[in-house]
């Protein structure tokens, strides 16, 4: 079955919207195959992130990373990377479609970073990749 891996980044948990977040996951059916609450180093944020190395959002999204624990979860279930990143909506908060997480829950907050509650790996190799670095 496929997985992936989901973040509930550090705005979400600060907001105390986690519980939110997974009842939503496990709504649309998908199973918790393994949770963590994680502090990441710069090392593992830096290896999540390489893709990015070099862009202007760089910096600011591994400063936000690493400004408090984000939950780690490993998702199951038929297509969830596709079903997961549906229920998470566009990047930009503001935009979001509503019934989305960050439709519902997100908006900008003018920072230089979009503070957008989650992350979800975009492609099985993404997910395999990602899996190994938070769940080491
Ligand atoms: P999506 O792929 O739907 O955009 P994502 O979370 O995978 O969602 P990425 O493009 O991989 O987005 O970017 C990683 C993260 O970097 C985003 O979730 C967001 O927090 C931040 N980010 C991306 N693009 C920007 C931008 N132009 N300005 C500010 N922050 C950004």
């Amino acid at each position: 079955v496929e997985e992936t891996l989901i973040l509930v980044k550090p705005d979400g948990v600060a907001r105390g919207l986690t519980g939110e977040i997974i009842r939503r996951i496990e709504a649309k059916g998908y199973r918790l195959a393994d949770l963590r609450l994680v502090a990441p180093d710069r090392e593992l944020l830096a290896a999540h992130y390489a893709e990015h190395e070099g862009k202007p959002f760089y910096e600011p999204l591994l400063e936000f990373m690493a400004s408090g624990p984000a939950v780690a979860i490993r998702a199951q279930g038929e297509r969830v990377i596709e079903g997961f990143r549906s229920l998470a909506g566009t990047t930009d908060p503001t935009t979001a479609a509503p019934g989305t997480i960050r439709g519902d829950l997100g908006r900008d907050w003018g920072l230089k970073v979009q503070q957008n509650l989650v992350h979800g790996s975009d492609s099985p190799e993404s997910a395999s990749r990602e899996l190994a670095l938070w769940f080491a």
